[in-house]
């Protein structure tokens, strides 16, 4: 069984700089879905995971400068900081990739798809930030705080409501309320699925 989160509306993970009134209504409805978060911890699962915690990311489509040093720091945090280890690579091969587009004014700062067989191991994910929204001049802290989260999803962690959470739905919104890396509940979360 495969099945593309993205096919449904609510089902795109996404965050968005500024405030369209549709684009946050989407999110509070994300948000309404998967939010119920224990006070022991604050983390929410996205149900699949992957069956390794070995993993790279296929950085090849990242272009080098701010998008790609944010990239390599985001996953050397994962590696560091918590069970999983994640590696980049800027070769085609590894089922997990991450592109920068210009996906438009379309309300998404930035979004990951995944697919995952009957045992609920994902076996391909994609993430891409979006420039109409960020820009390779923004702080490397805060494009590495919006690679977090959606790599977060992409590990299988969910969205929480505390903006002092990188997998707060608005991400940038979160770095300006000053995260700028992962906080023990990201890494309780993904310790809790490797
Ligand atoms: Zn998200």
């Amino acid at each position: 069984m495969t099945r593309d989160p993205s096919a449904a509306p609510d089902g795109r993970r996404m965050r968005r700089r500024g405030g369209i009134r549709l684009a946050a209504t989407t999110g509070l409805a994300v948000l309404a879905a998967l939010a119920v978060v224990s006070p022991a911890q604050a983390f929410n699962h996205e149900g699949p995971h992957w069956a390794t915690s070995q993993l790279t990311i296929d950085t090849s489509s990242v272009p080098s400068g701010g998008f790609h040093d944010a990239l390599t720091d985001a996953a050397a945090e994962y590696t560091a900081l918590t069970h999983v280890s994640v590696g980049t690579e800027d070769a085609i091969g590894s089922p997990w990739t991450a592109q920068v587009i210009d996906a438009g004014d379309d309300g998404y700062e930035g979004y990951s798809h995944w697919r995952y067989d009957g045992d609920h191991h994902t076996t391909s994910a994609d993430m891409h930030l979006n420039t109409a929204y960020l820009d390779d001049s923004l702080p490397e802290d805060e494009l590495k705080v919006v690679w977090e989260h959606e790599s977060g999803h992409v590990l299988g962690i969910a969205h929480v409501t505390g903006i002092d959470h990188v997998m707060y739905p608005f991400a940038s919104q979160a770095y300006d309320d000053g995260v700028t890396g992962l906080t023990d509940d990201e890494v309780a979360g993904i310790d809790s699925l490797y």
